[in-house]
């Protein structure tokens, strides 16, 4: 089976940094490639995956250039999506599995080939980008949640949900627990939807450390705010909503954490705190927490319900003045539990075998 992977024109995959999609991309294409999918990559030039062919117009991720007005960047993605096509167009493909937002599925649907879209929205904050989806590409989410708040024209196309996957879950069951610090950590983008400012401001209610992690809009230490776009919507929430309770003391912010010392940082959390104000629709931190043995405490909406059983592997509330109590409560459940959750559900493995069935049914039988 030769399968195009369409990871978008925005990044290189892996990511170096930030990159949820091509983050999830890389993930996913080592493990079909272990089960025998020959893998065409659609990116850009300087993507270091292995992959059997690499397809890409531009040189370099097209990232930066978003910051831009929408009308100067809307060239990019139709002049990566005509090579896509000009690629199906050699015949020998059998089905595209495409990430890339928007632009994806009205592309595919000139395709005439078994396709397959991932959702990686909250479908409910972006209604516009599928609002007008009707096709014979097939999509799936990447949690329940994430599509039963999807318009009905998008759910009539579903495949059901694949749960999203970490490479740390690997072998997590059979990890040496590490010691727990004192601190809970919310790992994340700072942005509204992700309720850093809940956090903090429970963190001084209920007297528990807190660290931030994670970049504010284009940001990723302190001292890079000061040049920032101070309209940025997560440069203003960061202003006007977290920094009053962030006092370096009971609560931190560290800026964006890498590699090893994000895994570090999350592992040695007594929990993980997702205190959404959104309906997250993903959760690869969460699958990260639980792999690393710390578990979650949040909000019960959006994937959390999916990815954390509560009063096993976390603790999760509707009642966001309920939070704070919760961390304390958490320090009794075992991290073992959490490592061993991860090991049997949230492996690229196991998110591959889910990929492979559906791309098998779709290319026996394809839509109509
Ligand atoms: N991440 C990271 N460093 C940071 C903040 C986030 O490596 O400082 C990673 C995090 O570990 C996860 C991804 O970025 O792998 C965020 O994915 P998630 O699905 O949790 O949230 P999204 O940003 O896609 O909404």
């Amino acid at each position: 089976m030769r399968v195009l992977v369409n990871a978008g024109p925005w990044l290189p995959v892996p990511p170096r940094g930030y990159g949820g999609i091509e983050n999830v991309v890389a993930t996913l294409v080592p493990e079909l490639r272990e089960l025998g999918v020959e893998v065409v990559l659609a990116t850009v030039a300087d993507s270091e995956l292995a992959v059997d062919e690499r397809l890409a117009v531009f040189a370099r991720g097209q990232f930066p250039l978003l910051q831009r007005p929408y009308n100067q960047v809307c060239g990019v993605v139709p002049a990566h999506q005509n090579a896509v096509l000009r690629r199906v167009a050699a015949g020998d493909i059998d089905l595209v599995h495409d990430h890339v937002e928007a632009a994806g599925p009205t592309t595919l649907a000139a395709l005439g080939l078994p396709s397959l879209h991932t959702l990686h929205w909250d479908l409910q904050k972006h209604p516009e980008l599928y609002g007008t989806f009707d096709s014979h590409v097939r999509v799936n989410g990447v949690s329940a949640d994430q599509l039963s708040h999807a318009p009905d024209a998008l759910r009539r196309h579903s495949v059901g949900h694949v749960h999203l996957a970490t490479p740390l879950a690997v072998g997590a069951d059979r990890r040496q627990a590490v010691r727990k610090e004192a601190y809970a950590v919310v790992l994340g983008r700072i942005t509204a939807g992700k309720g850093q400012d809940l956090a903090a401001r429970l963190a001084h209610e209920h007297r528990f450390d807190l660290v931030l992690a994670g970049p504010v809009g284009p940001c990723h230490n302190p001292e890079d705010l000061a040049t920032a776009d101070q309209q940025n919507p997560d440069v203003m929430y960061w202003r006007e909503k977290v920094a009053p309770y962030v006092d370096g003391a009971r609560v931190r912010w560290i800026g964006s954490v890498m590699g090893k010392a994000r895994d570090e940082l999350l592992a040695g959390a007594r929990v993980a705190l997702f205190p959404l104000r959104w309906n997250e629709p993903g959760g690869t931190a969460v699958v990260e927490s639980l792999a690393l043995g710390t578990p979650v405490v949040g909000i019960a909406r959006g994937c959390l319900p999916e990815l954390v059983e509560h009063g096993r592997t976390g603790l999760l509330t509707a009642d966001e003045d309920q939070l704070g109590e919760l961390i304390e409560a958490a320090d009794a459940l075992d991290e073992r539990e959490c490592r061993e959750e991860a090991a049997r559900r949230f492996t690229p493995a196991v998110m591959a075998a889910q990929y492979l069935r559906i791309y098998e049914r779709l290319i026996e039988q394809p839509p109509v």
